[in-house]
């Protein structure tokens, strides 16, 4: 017998609808590429993203369609996630910090038919596009004032494309298992590969980051996502904020510490989202100027593992949660996060904080378990580590078109290609990445763990750990770092800062020193890129 309640589809259009009838006047803001800021409101924001939807019909774009953006943090932007999907085409968010060659390998593989891009991107894509097929619209996201000279042909202004539309726009109603957004993993290893959310997988997904132990935002609350839109969704913020009535400041084009803080301030921020990188050079900048953080109360961190020393410092010194996120572009991206549940609530204050480092328990919707070699499943005891599997609503089932063909084992546990351990309370502790774990003699090294007790120390700026050749153990820790300016330190002095976090055996077997690590496109350190560079090293050890 089937239920008797009303069946809804689960469409994005109903976020900007819902914002656009019960929070009218509350702002949104914004930093612009084109300069200077920009602050309308939610009741704007719905005709505008109207208007684009009208603008794309216009186009000739037709359900199921790619359409790019190239584009920072923006109003407009969010404009054309609502405008695009809610029409029924697809939002394909491209990352403009990838090589030309995967950028015009991503929009022909995607097939787009229109390119909305920021001004900061004309040249960029000058140069590529001749090798891009299958666009036949570039939409510039300015004013007419604002418009570059460009050889982009036909190239429109974005204020001329939706100015010409009048916003007396119905949305229309689709299957919730219509494609809505696509956004391609970074492609570290290989091609890209293509995430399809559907409306429902993005619908489920808000639902849940709007839960008090998610990213736990309200109408009261003022968010800046500096995550970018392009990277797995800005985590789904700009859905989230449109369904709860959240104040909303974009960064635009700025990640440095001064814009951002100011921003900050002004805007009177009570939530935010980044990865490690962007945080630690906050709590630089607020060290080194002694400001404060406002009406800040919560960080969200993810993307990469955040350091001890950096969270105890924003709650210590600045009374700032900071919970850690993990996800995925393959898993929309929100897969578990660090809020305290009531099992952990009497631990020690340092307890506490070894919790945190930990990258959360799943939110309601995802499923996880740890697997040996073997696929056998590992206990939740905070100490058996293997891979990680994930399952749930919005977990990618396959990749756009087939890539990799079929990415799910017999029960649709999808293989994250990360090592865990999951404890008693249920929070999962992330140690590598399976293909940069360090395999030293059998036993296997946590690279993140050393990392992050190598930037514990005051004197490094950034850490990281390879393996590298050992005739004996296969495989020893070779420490790269990058110091603070004229620091220097040997190895000795840093194992003995190391051995207060780490196990002896882990200690790394040498150190070296560089000026800049790689860093993907995604703002992690390139592990690939950095074996590279060190691939004729070999160990005093050895
Ligand atoms: P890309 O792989 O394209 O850089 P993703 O955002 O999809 O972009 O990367 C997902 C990976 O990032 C995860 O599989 C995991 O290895 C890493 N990651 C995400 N969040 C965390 C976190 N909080 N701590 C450690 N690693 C993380």
């Amino acid at each position: 017998m089937l239920g008797l309640m009303q069946d809804w589809p689960l469409l994005v259009s109903k976020f900007i609808d819902h914002a656009a009838v019960n929070h009218p006047n509350r702002e949104i803001v914004g930093l612009l590429p084109e300069g200077g800021k920009f602050k309308y409101t939610y009741a704007d924001m719905a005709k505008r993203s109207k208007m684009c939807a009208q603008a794309l019909e216009r186009a000739g774009i037709q359900l199921g369609e790619r359409v790019g953006t190239l584009a920072w943090n923006s109003h407009r932007h969010a404009e054309i996630w609502f405008g695009a999907s809610g029409m029924g085409a697809v939002t394909h968010t491209i990352n403009p910090r990838l090589f030309p060659e995967q950028l015009i390998y991503i929009m022909n593989h995607a097939e787009d038919k229109l390119l909305f891009l920021d001004i900061t991107f004309v040249p960029l894509v000058e140069k590529i596009a001749e090798h891009l097929k299958t666009i036949h619209t570039y939409v510039i996201m300015v004013g007419k004032e604002h418009m570059p000279e460009t050889s982009l042909e036909g190239a429109l202004s974005y204020e001329e494309f939706i100015g010409a539309e009048d916003g007396n726009y119905d949305w229309p109603v689709f299957d919730e298992n219509t494609a809505c957004s696509l956004c391609y993993t970074s492609g570290t290893t290989g091609n890209p590969k293509g995430v399809l959310y559907s409306h429902r997988s993005n619908f489920l997904h808000t639902l849940v980051a709007l839960a008090g132990d998610t990213l736990g935002i309200g109408g009261q609350s003022v968010i800046l996502p500096v995550v970018p839109m392009f990277h797995a969704n800005a985590w789904g913020i700009p859905y989230a904020a449109a369904g709860c009535g959240a104040k909303v400041a974009f960064n635009g084009p700025h990640h440095d510490p001064e814009t951002l803080h100011q921003l900050m301030m002004d805007e009177e921020v009570t939530v935010t989202a980044a990865v490690p990188t962007v945080w630690l050079g906050m709590l630089k900048y607020l060290q080194a100027t002694g400001k404060d953080v406002g009406k800040l109360t919560t960080v969200t961190i993810g993307g990469s593992a955040a350091p001890r020393s950096m969270i105890q410092a924003f709650q210590d010194d600045y009374g700032v949660r900071v919970n850690h996120a993990w996800g995925m572009t393959e898993t929309s991206p929100l897969g578990s996060l660090g809020s305290e549940n009531a099992a952990v609530q009497n631990l020690s204050k340092e307890e506490k904080l070894d919790i945190q480092c930990k990258q959360g328990r799943s939110v309601l919707g995802v499923e996880m378990c740890i697997k040996d070699d073997d696929g056998n499943d590992l206990p939740r005891d905070g100490e058996s580590s293997g891979g990680l599997y994930v399952r749930g609503p919005w977990v990618v089932k396959e990749y756009f078109k087939g890539d990799a063909g079929q990415i799910l084992d017999d029960n649709n546990w999808f293989d994250t290609g990360d090592v865990a351990c999951i404890d008693e309370y249920g929070y999962m502790h992330i140690t590598d990445r399976a293909k940069d774990v360090i395999k030293s003699g059998g036993e296997w090294i946590s690279s993140i763990d050393l990392e992050n007790a190598a930037v514990a120390h005051p004197d490094v700026a950034e850490a990281a750990v390879i393996g590298v050749f050992h005739p004996k153990w296969d495989e020893r820790p070779l420490l790269v770092l990058v110091m603070e300016e004229g620091k220097t330190i040997g190895l000795e002095a840093m194992n003995a800062h190391l051995v207060k976090h780490v196990a002896k055996w882990w200690l790394p077997d040498d150190v070296q020193f560089v000026d800049e690590l790689p860093h993907t496109a995604t703002g992690k350190i390139s592990k690939k890129d950095l074996r590279d560079q060190f691939k004729d090293y070999k160990l005093p050890t050895a």
